[in-house]
């Protein structure tokens, strides 16, 4: 199997062009390319035998000198408020989440866009053990396909929420919102998709530069270094001056507000002190807060605070005229809220993390 994988094409992973490309190559018309691409990115088949209209022998010839990425859900747990969290398979047997929310605008899903995670933030379950590998752009297109298509549910929004950084696994992730949105494939608006970073300077100035329309949230959890660098290993690297700049570098080129998600841990960042220092902070900026009641993971620092501090805390960056929402909670009976997500190695048994609660 892996011998075979090293040698075929992941074909699944060729964006449009590169897919045109590769069938013309073969001598095959272009229209084709645009059957092929529909077979997998909007009819969602898994085989090469299942694509009806495309020719035997065309047929043949891709199924020898490539593969179709299958991700395999090989487990689910459903919430009581309905939220699905999904176990993925990879085919090296690594194992990753996703989670399906129902909202009455829509269904979204969040993905994972690493196995593991190398950032180290303190209070989130997904970075224990590290990071394993980047995902492919197949791997993430298949959460997305694999859900809608075992569950008939049509899914209008995707967040880059679910284990691993986004732009630590910079290029693959750009492919994969670039062919998630082509109106060749399952055509979902970048308007609808969501990408959620601890911060990279460089790679969020390259994401402005790529001209896409989706909304960047940046995890912020302090209004200053001091504080940040204790829950955060990242912000040894990156100043919070750092991150602005190149969170108004990407206001500027896009047009788009910001989200700085902000994750309320009980005596640490919550304090109306913290509060104040926030809204100075984003005085001025085209910008929304997104308060996430803490996740409390076993091992991992935090705990939440009451509800009636979280209000506090939103109220007096309503008196500072900065946009601001306490995140709705999703999932969390099932360990699919913020940062409960964890990767499965090879040997991971499924529901691993309910147990452990
Ligand atoms: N690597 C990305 C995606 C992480 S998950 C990032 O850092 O943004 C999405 C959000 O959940 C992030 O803001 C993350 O910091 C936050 N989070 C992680 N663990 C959490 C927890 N236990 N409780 C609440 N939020 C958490």
């Amino acid at each position: 199997m892996t011998e075979r994988l090293l040698v075929k094409k992941d074909i699944k992973s060729l964006d449009f062009d590169e897919l045109k490309e590769f069938i013309e190559s073969t001598g095959e018309k272009a229209f084709r390319a645009k059957q092929v691409y529909g077979w997998m990115h909007q009819k969602l088949v898994q085989s090469f035998d299942d694509m009806s209209n495309i020719p035997k022998s065309l047929r043949g010839r891709l199924s020898e000198e490539c593969f179709i990425e299958s991700t395999r859900i090989t487990g689910k747990q459903v919430s009581k408020d309905g939220t699905a969290k999904f176990l993925m398979e990879l085919h090296d047997g690594n194992k990753v989440e996703s989670v399906l929310m129902k909202y009455r605008h829509g269904n979204s899903v969040c993905i994972s866009t690493q196995a593991g995670c190398r950032m180290g933030c303190r209070f989130c379950a997904s970075t224990v053990g590290g990071l394993i590998r980047n995902l492919t752009p197949s791997e993430m297109l298949g959460q997305v396909y694999e859900i809608q298509r075992t569950t008939g549910e049509r899914v209008s929004n995707v967040i880059l929420m679910g284990i691993g950084e986004p732009l630590d696994n910079y290029s693959n992730v750009v492919k994969f919102i670039k062919m998630l949105s082509d109106s060749n494939g399952v055509n979902i608006s970048q308007r609808n998709i969501t990408l959620s970073t601890c911060g990279l300077v460089e790679k969020l100035k390259e994401l402005a530069d790529e001209g896409l329309a989706i909304t960047v949230a940046v995890s912020l959890h302090a209004p200053d270094d001091v504080l940040r660098r204790q829950i955060m290993p990242v912000a040894e690297r990156y100043s919070i001056q750092n991150i602005m700049e190149a969170c108004r570098y990407y206001i500027e080129k896009t047009g788009r507000r910001i989200t700085f998600e902000y994750s309320m841990m009980e005596g640490i960042n919550d304090s109306s002190r913290h509060a104040e220092k926030l809204a100075r902070l984003l005085k001025g900026l085209n910008c929304h807060v997104n308060l996430i009641p803490l996740n409390p993971v076993n091992g991992r620092l935090g705990k939440r605070p009451g509800i009636a501090g979280i209000q506090q805390f939103k109220l007096i960056l309503e008196k500072n005229h900065i946009n601001v929402t306490i995140r709705r909670e999703m999932g969390s009976d099932i360990d699919a809220a913020c940062g409960q997500l964890r990767n499965k190695d090879k040997g991971g048994k499924l529901h691993e993390s309910i147990c452990e609660k």
